[in-house]
């Protein structure tokens, strides 16, 4: 029957349109396809945010009132009586900027889209982030922005954040970012004990080690030594947040050889995997 004919015909144009939607390119990363939609859609990666903030507010309370307490390893004595202040990373621990990685699923892995996503302004706060650092501000403690986006970047990156509400001290530059001065290099060691120098610093909260500690850019095993030998820091003085997009964790994975060709990466990266049966 025509009306029958025309029915499925429709149908069919529809499945057609979705595929056409749906369809992953042929250049897409799917290692990184889970990731991103993970940060995206699951309740889980929300509630890794909130419990982690949370515990951050708990961590301040008991810092504030320990004047022996210090969250950097860069800062060793003389600093009990230091005005108080809390470090922060900037991508992944306090701005969301997923939707820069769920482009490149679609267009591509090797397509740089990253300066473009962020002239935007577009990043939005990740679940928690916003409320802790306006605790800390309240309670008169400095929050520093140590990110590793280049200094060229940096009033976009203020205006994306002083947009979105979070504190920014105007009687310091609160803001630190890659390149803004000759030893502030991607390591962000430096840039921590520049502020060690001035506050006594009560918490680090950041998505990758190297918000944490310098000279992580080793191997796998060496990495995890590493965060053994501070053990007692996690969760405490250190708060750290999931991020399975993209980190130092990942280059880790291919021996931080940029160099490579995105097929050698994931070459690298394939043999790494853990099976059944080696
Ligand atoms: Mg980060």
């Amino acid at each position: 029957m025509p009306a029958c004919r025309s029915l499925i015909a429709s149908q069919l144009f529809l499945a057609a349109v979705l595929s056409a939607q749906t369809a992953a390119p042929q250049a897409a990363a799917p290692e990184s396809l889970d990731s991103v939609l993970w940060a995206q859609t699951s309740v889980e990666h929300d509630a890794a945010y909130l419990q982690a903030f949370r515990i951050a507010r708990l961590m301040l309370d008991r810092a504030q009132a320990d004047r022996t307490w210090t969250a950097a390893i860069e800062q060793s004595a003389g600093y009990e009586r230091l005005p108080a202040a809390v470090i922060l990373d900037v991508d992944e621990t306090i701005l969301d900027n997923s939707p820069e990685e769920a482009q490149k699923v679609r267009s591509g892995p090797t397509t740089s889209l990253w300066k473009e996503w962020v002239r935007k302004e577009h990043s939005t706060a990740l679940p928690g982030a916003l409320e802790f650092t306006q605790y800390a501000d309240s309670h008169g403690v400095t929050v520093f922005y140590v990110t590793n986006r280049e200094a060229p970047d940096k009033p976009a990156t203020r205006r994306n954040l002083g947009q979105l509400g979070f504190p920014l001290n105007t009687h310091i530059d609160p803001i630190l970012c890659r390149g803004e001065k000759p030893d502030w290099g991607s390591d962000k060691g430096s840039r921590r004990a520049d502020i060690a120098a001035h506050y006594r610093v009560l918490l680090l909260i950041g998505d990758d080690l190297n918000d944490f500690l310098s000279g992580v850019h080793v191997a796998p095993d060496e990495r995890r030594r590493q965060v053994s030998a501070y053990s007692d820091r996690w969760g405490e003085r250190w708060i750290v947040l999931p991020n399975p997009m993209y980190g130092s964790w990942e280059a880790a994975l291919y021996s931080h050889k940029g160099e490579l060709s995105h097929q050698e990466q994931v070459q690298q990266k394939y043999g790494r995997l853990r099976v059944i049966d080696p």
